[in-house]
């Protein structure tokens, strides 16, 4: 059962909580207590006149968020785990904030009146919250790929409905969107995103198979969470971002490249007929991506990191090694067979970092069990169309079930 709410509110009263047509937009952020979610505060509270904060969610960091929702003013505070919303209101008690939990408490947050809502929940948890922001009416700026990865059709044809694009935070999507001009979209020959390589660029394939969680997590450009962190470090992380292109710029996989790129400065490349390709730079800084979207359709100035190409002085690239990081491969061919594929391959993966964080699985080990699930669902003939949001998660659910056993039998 979901926890109800205990927001007892109206929204459009609450002080900090409704969409005014003039002054400061409102933001909404969904997954409010990490990385991303750090990113995007910043710039919200460092242009007041701008942004104002209308919804702030976690999963259980109660400390933090009340922290944020009473700092930001916000107007409504939720935790997805519903043991910690005792905890959430007493930390928000004679604050005016209004407090929800569970599946509610995050639909609430969603669709909360706001101008705009960063999407920065990590995994497939951030599905439904997506989809109630856009159902609500909410334009999405979204980080949560994963959301795209397992039900990206139900998410482009929502934001489609709602007549609202939905924003990229992703840096490499962020850079394809400045750069793609969808009038000419049939001149576009291909569209190419680059991957740092991550800290085992350079390893060799004996000593990937047993790096540490203290070596995946020490990211050689980008400071993220863990779970991205990890992805970028097993390249999954592109394999990801490979089917979120699919599905925000509507092009197929033949069209979507990935190169090396290990200085982390050019971000995203389209290529058009006429020979023209065309590059999107700028410093490894997620605030960067995060101001273009809450300024979006205008730019505004955001106290970001700058670069000087004179001292990088040099840009290098190389293919990527799918023999090294089989996780890439992996991602492309769910996406070469589609359907809910992409879905199955992300909850094994999940299951499979969240197992290597803890030590339970070698670093090798997260791609032959996402292999592992993958094959399991095609041999089953259970890999067929996403139909519904309730499917997406049913499928989740099964490929978590199915992870857990191929893990049991991996280790
Ligand atoms: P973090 O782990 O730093 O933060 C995740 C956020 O989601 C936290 O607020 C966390 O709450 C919340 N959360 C975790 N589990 C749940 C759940 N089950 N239900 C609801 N909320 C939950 O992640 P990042 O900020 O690094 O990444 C967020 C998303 O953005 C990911 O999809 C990632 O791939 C993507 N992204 C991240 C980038 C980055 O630079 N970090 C770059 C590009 C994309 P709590 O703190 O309580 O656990």
């Amino acid at each position: 059962m979901d926890q109800a709410t205990d927001s007892g509110a109206d929204p459009l009263q609450s002080a900090g909580s409704s969409a005014t047509e003039h002054g400061p937009k409102v933001i909404s952020v969904l997954g409010a207590t990490g990385s991303v979610g750090d990113s995007s505060l910043d710039i919200i509270s460092s242009s007041p006149d701008r942004y104002r904060v209308g919804a702030v969610t976690a999963n259980g960091n109660v400390e933090k968020l009340a922290q944020i929702a009473i700092e930001t003013k916000a107007g409504f505070a939720a935790v997805a785990d519903e043991q910690c919303l005792d905890a959430l209101k007493d930390a928000l008690s004679g604050t005016g904030i209004a407090v929800g939990a569970g599946e509610a408490g995050l639909a609430e947050a969603a669709a909360w009146p706001a101008d705009m809502v960063v999407g920065a929940i990590v995994g497939a948890a951030g599905i439904r919250p997506t989809m109630a922001a856009l159902e609500a009416g909410n334009q999405v700026a979204l980080a949560n790929k994963e959301a795209l990865v397992c039900a990206g059709d139900l998410v482009m044809d929502a934001a489609r409905r709602l007549g609202k694009p939905i924003l990229p935070v992703d840096s490499e999507h962020s850079a394809i969107f400045q750069i793609f001009d969808d009038a000419n979209r049939d001149e576009i020959e291909d569209v190419t995103i680059t991957a740092s390589g991550g800290p085992f660029r350079t390893w060799a394939q004996g000593d990937i198979e047993k790096a540490t969680p203290e070596q995946a997590l020490n990211h050689p450009n980008w400071s993220m969470g863990a779970k991205v962190t990890i992805d970028s470090a097993s390249l999954m992380n592109k394999g990801l971002e490979v089917i979120e292109a699919h599905h925000l710029y509507d092009m197929p996989l033949e069209k979507l490249k990935v190169i090396v790129h290990p200085q982390s400065i050019i971000h995203g490349l389209v290529t058009y007929s006429d020979g023209s390709m065309l590059a999107h730079l700028g410093a490894a800084d997620m605030r960067i991506p995060v101001a273009h979207c809450l300024a979006w359709p205008d730019r505004a100035p955001a106290n970001t990191r700058r670069i000087s190409l004179v001292e990088i002085a040099q840009l290098t690239f190389e293919a990527p090694d799918m023999a090294r990081f089989p996780c890439l491969g992996l991602a492309l061919e769910a996406l070469r067979v589609g359907g809910n594929l992409p879905n199955i391959m992300n909850a094994a993966n999940e299951v499979a970092v969240a197992a290597f964080l803890d030590h339970q699985l070698p670093f090798g080990g997260i791609a032959r069990m996402v292999e592992a699930v993958m094959d399991r669902f095609v041999q089953l003939g259970e890999v067929g169309p996403v139909g519904s949001v309730d499917a997406v998660l049913a499928t989740d659910a099964a490929a978590r079930c199915v992870a857990d056993e191929v893990r049991a039998n991996l280790v």
